[in-house]
């Protein structure tokens, strides 16, 4: 590997311990942060996923309310508490953890967090703010993807990024993030033709894709920022959406799986937690 590693989990380290200040800050002017947790049915990755959240915030200081539903609630009971929860001056930031069960109207109960509590980032005023230049919550994944890419140095101004990789929650936003950097940057999706013309030229390339091992190193440009975003089982194990052995012989700096975008993105919703209340 001649790669230098981008270490999300040092980095993450690094972030929480300045967001734990934050936190004792508030608590020292009376003001204990707050994240509402909302969770429905029993979809065992975010049972873990929620886990690691709750988890994170004990360990920043950070207050968080646990509310849990069963896989049968109505949308009525979910806006009802999300609209109490708006409503409380005491909770800083919501989050109701994705996938729903069946039969929910996710988009409508996302849009119904208030934007400047929307800890997740993913309300559509927070993703047309981020469009439009203006402040917003950032939806947390892209932005943490946006924290390792500055981490190694590289200046993005005038670079080529390419993200593959269209999603709402990934692809797009992060797309908009590096254009807000003076990147010029090319968004590819499965229906581009020639895909490895594009990452070829990429020197910061995103995958989001949701493939295994998909990115091999004979599409990489020698010498890139490679992020990779994947999160797929293979056999029971975790890897990424790029094939880190031959990709980290020709990138210059590279993400692995696990531990490297994954840890930064509960960082960025404690970040963006903090935020809120420091802004209330
Ligand atoms: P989506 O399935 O929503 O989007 C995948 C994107 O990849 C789509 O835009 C799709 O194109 C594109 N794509 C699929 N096949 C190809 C192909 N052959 N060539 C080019 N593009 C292709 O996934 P997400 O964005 O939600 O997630 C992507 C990956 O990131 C997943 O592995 C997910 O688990 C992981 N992830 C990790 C997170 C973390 O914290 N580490 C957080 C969120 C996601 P099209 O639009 O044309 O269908």
């Amino acid at each position: 590997m001649s790669a230098k590693l981008i270490d999300g989990k040092a980095l993450s380290e690094k972030l929480r311990a300045g967001i734990a200040t934050r936190v004792s800050d508030l608590k020292r002017r009376g003001k204990e942060v707050t994240l509402a947790v909302v969770m429905a049915g029993n979809n065992p990755a975010s049972e873990v996923y929620v886990r690691n959240k709750i988890k994170a915030c004990g360990d920043l200081g950070i207050r968080s309310l646990s509310y849990r539903f069963p896989e049968n609630v109505s949308e009525r009971e979910l806006s009802d508490l999300i609209g109490k929860l708006n409503a409380d001056p005491s909770v800083d930031g919501i989050l109701v953890q994705l996938p729903l069960p069946r039969g929910l109207d996710e988009q409508k109960l996302l849009a119904a967090i208030r934007p400047e509590k929307d800890a997740d980032g993913f309300h559509s005023v927070n993703a047309g703010n981020l469009f439009l230049g203006r402040p917003a919550v950032p939806a947390c994944t892209p932005a943490g993807i946006m924290e390792l890419i500055k981490s190694t140095g590289v200046p993005i101004a005038g670079k080529h990024a390419v993200v593959v990789g269209r999603s709402n929650i990934v692809g797009k936003p992060v797309a908009v993030m590096l254009l807000g950097e003076n990147a010029t940057v090319t968004v590819c999706h499965s229906k581009t033709a020639d895909l490895k013309s594009f990452t070829l030229s990429a020197d910061i390339l995103v995958a989001a894709i949701g493939r295994g091992r998909f990115i091999t190193g004979d599409m990489v440009k020698p010498g890139a920022v490679v992020i990779d975003v994947g999160m797929n089982r293979e056999d029971g194990k975790l890897c990424g959406d790029v094939d880190f052995e031959s990709a980290s012989r020709v990138a210059g700096y590279i993400t692995p799986v696990p531990g490297g975008v994954g840890p930064m993105t509960i960082t960025m919703l404690l970040n963006n937690t903090v935020g809120i209340a420091e802004s209330g």
